[in-house]
């Protein structure tokens, strides 16, 4: 990694222009104001070229953690991150709170959620409102992931998983784990679901709690058999970890480094980000014109091949009528 920039002095970037450069070199600040100008300016030109060459540029591994509240992936995250910085990386974490309306709230639960030490330039961390109450990922959620999966070594994305919204955690990240309860009943409800089918690693939280930690751990093994879950030649593994202890963590990224490497062969990382590209263009139509554009939009053969580009051009011609 390079060595990290200097945090310019407050107001200096201000004239500067965004673009991923700037974003890359100028500390928390730039990034910040550039997650302020997704926020602000959705489909500007100079935004819709910073993010389609963030896109293009995203070099982090996004692991996105989800689970019902209280099963611990705040703790799990904040541990994540004091060993990623130990190893000499930098991360970012973006926690999607269903709870938090678009403005206040979040930044009094950046605080709350994590112990970062706020002067290390390696560490940024950011809660964003979610789509609506379930938790789902807004696409201002996922173009933050882009822009800071272009600037940071590793992306953590947190989302509470309340029934169906855990899919949405797949629209962003390269390896998903689903943090289950000890002894919490979850994985039969997980199942019912069809949750079972999402993640890439399932981890049973509170391994400390012994023996509940042990009887979650084998019910999931059992409910995954029945799901017959794990695709291209995937197997998913089931770790039991203690964010509290330590316990299972070496396991834990172990796993997430297992799975980087089954993405980095054959090509299957590019597959997924491509995937994720379609589904983010066809989610922010479908938010913006409903059902029934993106029924006309799937008509529209857009001339541009980036993903961000992609849904100006459709949306404006959408708006115009000229489908
Ligand atoms: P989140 O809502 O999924 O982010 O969950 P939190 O990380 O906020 O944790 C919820 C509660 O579980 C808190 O009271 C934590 O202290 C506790 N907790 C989290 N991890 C562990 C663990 O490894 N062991 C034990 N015993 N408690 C934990």
């Amino acid at each position: 990694m390079p060595p990290l920039p200097a945090e310019p002095a407050p107001g200096a970037q201000a004239r500067d222009p965004l673009d991923l450069a700037t974003v890359r070199t100028g500390g928390k600040r730039a990034v910040a104001r550039a997650l302020a100008y997704v926020e602000t300016a959705r489909g500007r030109p100079d935004l819709v070229a910073l993010l389609d060459a963030a896109a293009r540029s995203g070099r982090a591994h996004v692991l996105g953690l989800t689970g019902p509240p209280g099963v611990g992936k705040s703790t799990l995250t904040n541990a994540l991150v004091q060993r990623a910085r130990a190893a000499g990386q930098t991360v970012a974490v973006l926690a999607v709170d269903p709870s938090s309306r678009r403005t206040g709230g979040a930044l009094l639960g950046d605080r709350a959620r994590m112990k970062t030490d706020p002067d290390d330039r390696g560490v940024f961390v950011r809660s964003m409102a979610a789509r609506d109450r379930l938790g789902g990922l807004s696409d201002d959620s996922i173009a933050a992931v882009v822009l800071l999966r272009a600037v940071y070594d590793l992306v953590i994305v947190e989302t509470v998983g309340v029934g169906q919204s855990e899919a949405d955690i797949s629209l962003v990240a390269d390896t998903v784990v689903l943090c289950i309860q000890p002894a919490s009943g979850d994985s039969l409800q997980f199942m019912k679901a069809g949750v079972m089918e999402l993640p890439d690693i399932i981890v049973v939280t509170k391994a400390d709690m012994a023996e509940v930690a042990r009887r979650a751990a084998s019910e999931v093994a059992g409910a995954l058999s029945l799901s017959g879950s794990g695709a291209h030649g995937w197997t998913v593994p089931v770790i039991r970890l203690s964010a509290a202890t330590g316990e299972g963590l070496a396991a834990f990224e172990a796993a997430c480094a297992s799975h980087r490497a089954h993405l980095d062969a054959d090509g299957r990382r590019a597959a997924l980000r491509a995937e994720q590209e379609e589904k983010w263009v066809e989610e922010a139509i479908r938010v913006r014109f409903g059902t029934h554009g993106l029924a006309r939009a799937r008509r529209l053969m857009p001339g541009a091949t980036t993903p961000f580009a992609r849904e100006a051009e459709v949306a404006a011609r959408l708006t115009s009528g000229q489908d």
